[in-house]
């Protein structure tokens, strides 16, 4: 009870932040977004945006044929990313929420299917699967609120990247 008070309180709070960039001023998007707010996202944002950094290698390897990699990949670097989803999307003001929530759904159910179809070795599949993944997952980048994203890109690109090729004939344990 006390969280949906909390919740309502916000929604009050962006219904008049709203009200009050109507009225005239059009320079803050999305004004309920404090700095405290946006930094605390930016952590999330970052692990998110390194494994976008990363996407590029997991096309190569259905391109390659290579379904142990691509195997290795969802269950590995990719392994985590219901619970990074959830968090990043309970991070957003309300109003962002559902759209994200909706989001983050469509992202996991492509890369079930991609997952799938990997088992299956079916290229096509695999690769319009990809796709959507990919699509849905810089949509669902895009309704974070820019501040955190272009800090989040700075700190994903300063981060060291290994390939899963060194893990090619153990999964990963986590
Ligand atoms: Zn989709």
């Amino acid at each position: 009870m006390r969280r949906y008070k909390a919740i309502v309180g916000v929604l009050i709070a962006a219904i008049a932040s709203f009200l009050v960039s109507c009225g005239g001023s059009t320079e803050a998007v999305a004004p309920t977004y404090t700095p405290e707010k946006i930094s605390q996202l930016t952590s999330y944002v970052t692990r998110l945006e390194s494994k976008r950094d990363r996407f590029p290698e997991l096309l190569n390897y259905i391109e390659k044929d290579n379904w142990v990699n691509v195997d290795n990949f969802t269950h590995g670097p990719l392994g985590q990313l219901r619970a990074e989803l959830l968090r990043l999307s309970n991070q957003l003001l309300p109003n962002d929420q559902p759209k994200a929530k909706a989001l983050s759904e469509e992202i996991l159910g492509h890369l079930q299917n991609l997952d799938e179809a990997s088992q299956d070795r079916n290229y096509g599949k695999a690769l319009s699967q990809y796709r959507e993944f990919v699509g849905d997952f810089e949509a669902l980048l895009d309704i974070v609120p820019e501040g955190a994203r272009k800090q989040a890109i700075e700190e994903a690109e300063s981060e060291p990247v290994s390939s899963v090729d060194e893990t090619t004939t153990t999964m990963p344990a986590e």
